[in-house]
C-alpha cells in the first residue's frame, strides 16, 4: 500500500493553513471567531478579547547582517499590535517566546528586548509573560498579543459589500524596496567590505523596513469620526495578496486603480534605480503593515479629505473578481505572488 506524501512546495502557505484548521470545530460557546483573520475573537463578557500570534524567524523574516537586535524586537511587537488593531481593536498585552542558540550573548539579548520595551512603551502594552528556549540553528521569536474591542466595533476580513470603497492608509511598498536596498548594499560590502554602505538617501524607505509601525491612530480616528469598516485587515503580505482574503471572506471582487495607489516619492525614485515597478512592489511588497479597509460610500464626507487615509477602488460583485486599472486604463487580474518556501 503506497502512502500519499504531499511536499509542502506543493501547496502554499494559505492552502497549508486551510488543510490544517479545516476540521477545527469551536466547542465553547465565548469562541466566536477561529481561525481566518487577523486575530481570534472570544466573548469575555463586556468587550470581546482579541488573540494573535506571530512567529519571526532569522535568516526568513529578518537578518541580523543589517537588521539590529532591538529593531526586530520593535518589528516583532509592531507586527502582532497591527493584527489586534486590523480588528478595530486595541492591544493591551503581550508574551514573548525566544528560541536562541549559543552563538547569542546575554548584550545582545538585552538589545532585542530594548526594541520589544520601546514597542510596549509606544504602543502602550505589557510584556506579562514568555517562553525561554534554546534553537540549534538562529533566533526565532514569537509574539502573542491580547487586546479587546467593543462588541459594535469589531471589524473582520468579512463584511465588504459591493459598492463599498476601498481605502489604504498610509502608503505601500516602502518596506520591501527597503529591504531590496539593504540587500543590494550587503551583496556590495560582501565582495568589498571595505565599501561604506550608502543608506542615507534610503531614510525613509529604510525605516519602513526597520521600524514599522501599527495604525493604531486609525482605529482612534475611526472612533473620533465615527466610521465603522465594513470590513478590515492589516497589510502583512502585500495588498494584492490582502485583498484576495478580503475576496475569499466577504465574497466580494475588488477593482482597484493603480494611479490611486499611495506610493512614496521616495520608493519612486529607488524603484527606477534598482529597475523594479513602483506598482508591483506597491502590490506584492508585504511588511508594510498598514490597514486595508472597506466603508460604505456614505462615509466617503468623513474620510475623504483625511491625508493618511486613500481611496483606492470599490468593492464588485465576487465574479467580477479581482481588478487593477491601469495607467493606461486597461483592466488586469490580479493574482496574489510569492510564497515563502517553508
Ligand atoms: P496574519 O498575516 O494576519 O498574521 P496569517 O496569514 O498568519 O495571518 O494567518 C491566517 C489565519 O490562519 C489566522 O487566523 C491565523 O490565526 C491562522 N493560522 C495560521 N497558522 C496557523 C496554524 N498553524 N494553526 C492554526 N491556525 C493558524
Ligand atoms: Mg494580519
Amino acid at each position: 500500500m503506497s502512502v500519499s506524501k504531499t511536499a509542502l512546495k506543493d501547496l502554499g502557505e494559505f492552502k497549508l493553513i486551510d488543510l490544517l484548521t479545516q476540521d477545527s470545530k469551536l466547542v465553547r460557546k465565548s469562541s466566536i471567531y477561529g481561525v481566518g483573520d487577523d486575530a481570534a475573537v472570544i466573548d469575555t463578557g463586556a468587550h470581546y478579547t482579541l488573540l494573535t500570534t506571530d512567529m519571526l524567524v532569522e535568516g526568513l523574516h529578518f537578518d541580523l547582517t543589517y537588521c539590529p537586535l532591538k529593531h526586530v524586537g520593535y518589528k516583532a511587537i509592531v507586527a502582532s499590535i497591527a493584527d489586534i488593531t486590523a480588528m478595530n481593536g486595541v492591544a493591551e498585552q503581550i508574551t514573548v517566546a525566544i528560541a536562541i542558540s549559543s552563538r547569542f550573548t546575554l548584550e545582545a539579548l538585552q538589545e532585542l528586548y530594548h526594541g520589544i520595551y520601546t514597542a510596549c512603551e509606544r504602543y502602550q502594552v505589557d510584556l506579562v509573560g514568555g517562553d525561554t528556549t534554546s534553537s540549534t540553528a538562529g533566533l526565532v521569536i514569537s509574539v502573542t498579543a491580547v487586546g479587546k474591542v467593543s462588541k459594535d466595533k469589531l471589524c473582520l476580513r468579512k463584511g465588504a459589500k459591493p459598492y463599498d470603497l476601498v481605502c489604504v492608509t498610509g502608503d505601500l511598498g516602502a518596506a520591501y524596496v527597503g529591504l531590496q536596498v539593504l540587500n543590494r548594499e550587503k551583496r556590495l560590502f560582501e565582495v568589498d567590505p571595505n565599501m561604506q554602505p550608502k543608506l542615507a538617501p534610503y531614510k525613509y524607505l529604510i525605516e519602513r523596513q526597520l521600524k514599522p509601525e501599527a495604525r493604531t491612530d486609525i482605529v482612534e480616528l475611526f472612533d473620533k469620526i465615527g466610521v465603522l469598516p465594513t470590513s478590515m485587515m492589516d497589510i502583512s503580505d502585500g495588498l494584492a495578496s490582502e485583498l484576495l482574503h478580503l475576496s475569499k471572506a466577504s465574497k466580494v471582487g475588488f477593482t482597484i486603480y493603480e494611479n490611486k495607489l499611495p506610493i512614496h516619492q521616495q520608493t519612486h525614485e529607488t524603484t527606477e534605480t534598482l529597475h523594479l515597478s513602483s506598482t508591483l512592489c506597491a502590490l506584492h511588497g508585504g511588511e508594510d503593515y498598514e490597514l486595508l479597509f472597506t466603508v460604505p460610500q456614505a462615509d466617503l464626507p468623513k474620510i475623504e479629505s483625511n491625508s493618511n487615509i486613500h481611496l483606492i477602488g470599490y468593492v464588485t460583485e465576487l465574479s467580477e473578481g479581482l481588478k487593477l486599472v491601469t495607467t493606461n486604463n486597461e483592466a488586469i487580474t490580479i493574482t496574489a505572488q510569492g510564497w515563502e518556501p517553508l
